[in-house]
């Protein structure tokens, strides 16, 4: 990479790997059902989450959209967190396109939704009200620094959906990053969920896509849904042949990624005016804020970080920078950011 950049995962470039494997992919047309290295990463992508199939698609907000197409239709209510990236992120896509309800609930400080307040907000059988058929979960959890959730906070939700037959979808951008840092298998983590979204174009350093897992007849489904949302590619093996590449030697090394998050933890920590959440730190995005009372806004921050050093640093609502680590920045990265904030601290 050109710059060291901490904004986001999403910055991270495709590996020398990756791009040798793209320029020889063996492709056909997908809409045609013919690319082979397109069916490929399914297969895998279906076998590594433990679900019946998969299906290639644009974004994790594209994922994200389809698979609440197909478990919920107008006028039904989706119950998801306040916090949870669908609902602050996702440009309110449910509503709009699919005209179904978000229903939030809060989230704790580690992004738990409480199981009482889940019950509490399935809607009763009456003509007056909207079904509640969905419930939407998320992890690693974004909005509150990227936190690992465990398994049992999965199934015990999925006790609350069978009791009232809701379909549970987990919005798994960073699924693997989750599972590496519980150290467990990302299919065990997945298993009371029905469907699930991750992203190849984050932390696995694929340049483009994501992948939705769940039922054969749902994936059949969605493959419809992704076609009328503008979603068919044709010779996207090129995209898939750097996905293959993440799946199969890019998981594992997401450790090196949480210890450099938690290496840029402890550092900032030394600092006088710095506040980091500590408690998220648990995968590769930190958390931190500038004591009250500095003159400084995040924004203006960055800003200067950007100006004066080329350094990218993310800002994360309402008050809190956000760093997050990946392929192209390690040790040497994270100690340049450490200097220049500190740098900056100093004269402002
Ligand atoms: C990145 C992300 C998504 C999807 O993002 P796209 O940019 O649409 O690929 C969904 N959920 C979470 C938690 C994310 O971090």
């Amino acid at each position: 990479m050109d710059r060291i950049d901490f904004r986001s995962d999403t910055v991270s470039w495709p590996t020398p790997e990756m791009r040798e494997a793209m320029a020889t992919a063996r492709v056909g047309d997908d809409v045609f059902g013919e690319d082979p290295s397109i069916n490929e990463l399914e297969a895998l992508a279906a076998d590594k989450l433990g679900k019946e199939a998969a299906l290639f698609v644009t974004s994790g907000t594209q994922g994200n959209l389809i698979a609440v197409l197909g478990h919920a239709r107008r006028g039904d209510e989706a119950i998801l967190g306040y916090e949870s990236h669908v609902f602050q992120w996702e440009v309110g896509g449910m509503a709009s396109i699919g005209g179904i309800l978000p229903h939030t609930i809060p989230t704790d400080a580690i992004g738990r939704m409480d199981r009482a307040a889940v019950e509490a907000a399935v809607r009763a059988d009456d003509h007056h009200l909207g079904h509640s058929t969905l419930l939407l979960v998320e992890n690693s959890f974004g909005g509150r620094g990227g936190t690992a959730l465990p398994k049992e906070y999965f199934a015990d939700l999925r006790g609350v959906a069978n009791r009232h037959g809701l379909a549970m979808h987990m919005d798994g951008a960073r699924v693997f990053n989750a599972a590496v840092a519980l150290g467990v298998e990302a299919a065990d983590l997945v298993a009371d969920v029905d469907t699930v979204t991750f992203c190849l174009s984050k932390g696995l350093c694929a340049p483009v896509g994501s992948i939705l897992c769940g039922p054969t007849d749902f994936i059949e489904e969605a493959r419809r849904t992704r076609k009328s949302l503008g979603g068919g590619m044709r010779q996207a093996g090129i995209l898939a042949a750097a996905g293959l590449i993440s799946l199969r030697s890019m998981i594992d090394r997401l450790a090196e990624d949480h210890a450099h998050a938690s290496l840029l933890a402890q550092k900032l920590s030394t600092l006088d005016a710095v506040r980091v959440h500590m408690e998220t730190v648990q995968t590769n995005i930190v958390h931190f804020e500038l004591e009250h009372g500095s003159r400084i806004s995040p924004e203006a921050f960055c800003a200067r970080l950007d100006a004066e050093y080329g350094i990218g640093l993310g800002t994360y609502p309402p008050n809190l920078l956000r760093a997050v680590t990946h392929f192209w920045v390690g040790e040497k990265e994270v100690g340049a950011l450490v200097d220049a904030i500190a740098a900056i601290l100093k004269s402002s």
